[in-house]
C-alpha cells in the first residue's frame, strides 16, 4: 500500500500565502473583439459594455444548464491507486476554468459579482475556514458553482508532516462536511499550498475523489500571474481566493478572460465529474 511513498513532492506555488499588497484593479476596457462570441459570461461585455444587473435576471440554478462538450480531453484514470494531477486541460475549445479557494472572506459583493458575470466556479473550500458560515456558499451553488475539497484544516505542510492515514482523514472529513452542508461529495482535491506527492495521490483516490487540481495562472492582489506566457490560453485553470481583494482579483480575471475570448465553464462539467 505504501510502496508508492516518497517520490515527487512538488514545490508549493504560494497558493495560500500571506496577504500581498493590493494594487488597483484594471478595468476590463477594450476587450478584444472576438469573431466568435465566447458564450453567456463573455457575451455580456462584447463591445466593452458594462453589464447592468438590472437588465438581466439573476442567474438561478434552473437557468444554468449543465454544459456538455464534444470531448477532446479525457481525465486520466486512477492508475495503480494514484489519482491523476491536472494543471491545465489540453483542449481546443475556447474555455477557461475558474477555481476559488479557502473561504475566509465572505462578502455579499462576491456573490453579486459572480452572479452578474454568470461565472460558474469550482470552490475548493476548507472546513475550518467556512465553518463559521457554511450557508454563505449556497448562493454560489445556486448560480452553478460546485463545492470541492481543500481539506479540513489547511495544513500547507501536510505532504511532509503527515503520513497516508492522516492525509486521508483530513480529506474524508471535508468530504463528509461538504455532503452534509452542500449535498454532494467532492470529486476534486486541491492541496493546501499546492504541494503534492504520490502518497497524497493515493489518499485522494482512497478518499473517493477523481483528481488533484493545481493551476497555471492566478488572479492575485488585483492582477493576473501566469506561469506560462502573459495571457490566458484555452484550457487554463485559474486560481483565486475568497480574500478581501476579491473584487479586484475578479476584475483582473475578467479582463484577461475577455481579452483572450474564452468562456468560463465549470471544470467538473468539462471533465464529466460534476
Ligand atoms: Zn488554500
Amino acid at each position: 500500500m505504501l510502496g508508492v511513498m516518497g517520490a515527487s513532492v512538488v514545490a508549493g506555488l504560494t497558493a495560500c500565502g500571506a496577504a500581498e499588497t493590493s494594487t488597483p484593479a484594471q478595468t476590463p476596457s477594450g476587450a478584444a473583439a472576438s469573431p466568435e462570441v465566447p458564450g453567456p459570461n463573455g457575451a455580456l461585455a462584447v463591445g466593452g459594455e458594462v453589464p447592468t444587473s438590472s437588465a438581466s435576471p439573476t442567474p438561478t440554478a434552473t437557468k444554468r444548464i449543465r454544459r456538455t462538450f464534444i470531448p477532446d480531453y479525457q481525465l486520466p484514470p486512477i492508475v495503480g491507486g494514484l489519482a491523476p494531477v491536472i494543471t491545465k486541460i489540453e483542449t481546443k475549445h475556447p474555455v477557461v476554468f475558474l477555481t476559488i479557494d479557502d473561504g475566509n472572506i465572505k462578502t455579499p459583493e462576491s456573490v453579486k459579482l459572480m452572479a452578474e458575470y454568470d461565472y460558474p466556479a469550482s470552490l475548493f473550500l476548507t472546513r475550518d475556514t467556512v465553518a463559521d458560515n457554511p450557508a454563505f456558499f449556497n448562493a454560489f451553488k445556486a448560480q452553478g458553482s460546485l463545492i470541492e475539497n481543500h481539506t479540513v484544516t489547511h495544513n500547507i505542510n501536510m505532504v511532509r508532516q503527515w503520513g497516508y492515514q492522516q492525509q486521508v482523514n483530513d480529506m474524508v472529513g471535508m468530504q463528509e462536511y461538504a455532503f452534509q452542508h452542500y449535498g454532494r461529495r467532492p470529486t476534486l482535491f486541491r492541496p493546501p499550498g499546492g504541494a503534492y506527492s504520490n502518497v497524497m495521490r493515493q489518499a485522494v483516490a482512497d478518499a473517493g475523489m477523481k483528481a488533484i487540481v493545481t493551476w497555471e495562472a492566478k488572479a492575485n492582489a488585483g492582477k493576473m500571474d501566469y506561469q506560462v506566457g502573459n495571457s490566458l490560453r484555452p484550457g487554463d485553470i485559474v486560481l483565486m481566493h475568497f480574500r478581501a481583494e476579491f473584487a479586484a482579483d475578479l476584475a483582473a480575471f475578467r479582463a484577461a478572460q475577455l481579452a483572450a475570448g474564452l468562456e468560463v465553464v465549470l471544470l467538473e462539467d468539462f471533465l464529466g465529474v460534476a
